[in-house]
């Protein structure tokens, strides 16, 4: 089944270029002219990414974006024509994916559409590998030896000495500890800690690692709790 990609763009031309460069690699599109008919469109036919125009007659593209960021998890690419909207584009108030600024090469596009859609599969085939259920008790306190995470309070303890964490420190070594044992690719934490509002890459996630392990390895150039597996990603061993 081809993927469905849904192009919001008021400029005939442009809608037209759009949608004809995105069938030619074989997707099934469907176009909008403006904000109203881009939400009924999205949410009548559930597509695997959205082209998204800022300037659109009625409601704009930020609207829009921030509308169905509330209903769905679709990936937004979004068309700026100014490079002092790309803050907002990328913010946590409106949290498109990715965003391409006019006038950009249709080769360009179809290449961020296909690495936002492999981004999407990736994440869809490993929630299918790992079977992630709900946690039943979700404010449980999580023991591994002398580590100790209390969810209810945000607080990990070492030893009984509390680790001061940052928020995202916190949130991956939850994440880490609910998935104990299993490998655990970049891709798959960014977008499950950081998630879909967020536009970054996979070297955030060292990043944050290696500032936990600092924290909680006896020794973070042996790490024994967050282990490295070669050419995947990571494993937290308890
Ligand atoms: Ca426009």
């Amino acid at each position: 089944m081809p993927e469905k990609i849904l192009v919001v763009e008021d400029e005939p031309s442009l809608q037209e270029t759009l949608a004809y460069n995105l069938k030619k690699q074989g997707y099934e599109v469907e176009a909008a002219g403006d904000g109203r008919l881009a939400l009924e469109a999205a949410r009548a036919r559930t597509p695997d990414l959205i082209v998204l125009d800022i300037m659109l007659p009625g409601l704009d593209g930020f609207e829009v974006c921030k509308i169905l960021r509330k209903e769905m998890t679709v990936p937004i690419l979004m068309l700026t024509a100014r490079d002092d909207e790309i803050d907002r584009v990328v913010g946590l108030e409106v949290g498109a994916d990715d965003y391409l600024t006019k006038p950009f090469s249709m080769r360009e596009l179809v290449a961020r559409v296909k690495a936002q859609l492999r981004r999407t599969e990736l994440v869809r085939a490993e929630l299918e590998r790992l079977k992630i259920a709900e946690p039943e008790t979700p404010h449980k306190t999580l023991v591994f030896t002398d580590l100790s995470i209390d969810q209810t309070r945000r607080e990990v303890t070492l030893g009984g000495e509390v680790i001061p964490l940052k928020p995202q420190e916190y949130d991956l070594l939850v994440f880490f500890a609910e998935h104990k044992g299993q490998m655990l690719s970049r891709e798959f934490i960014l977008e499950r800690v950081w998630g879909w509002d967020y536009v970054g890459d996979s070297r955030t996630v060292d990043v944050h690692v290696r500032w936990l392990r600092q924290k909680i390895e006896k020794d973070a150039s042996n790490p024994q709790r967050i282990v490295t597996v070669r050419g995947g990603g990571y494993r937290f061993e308890g």
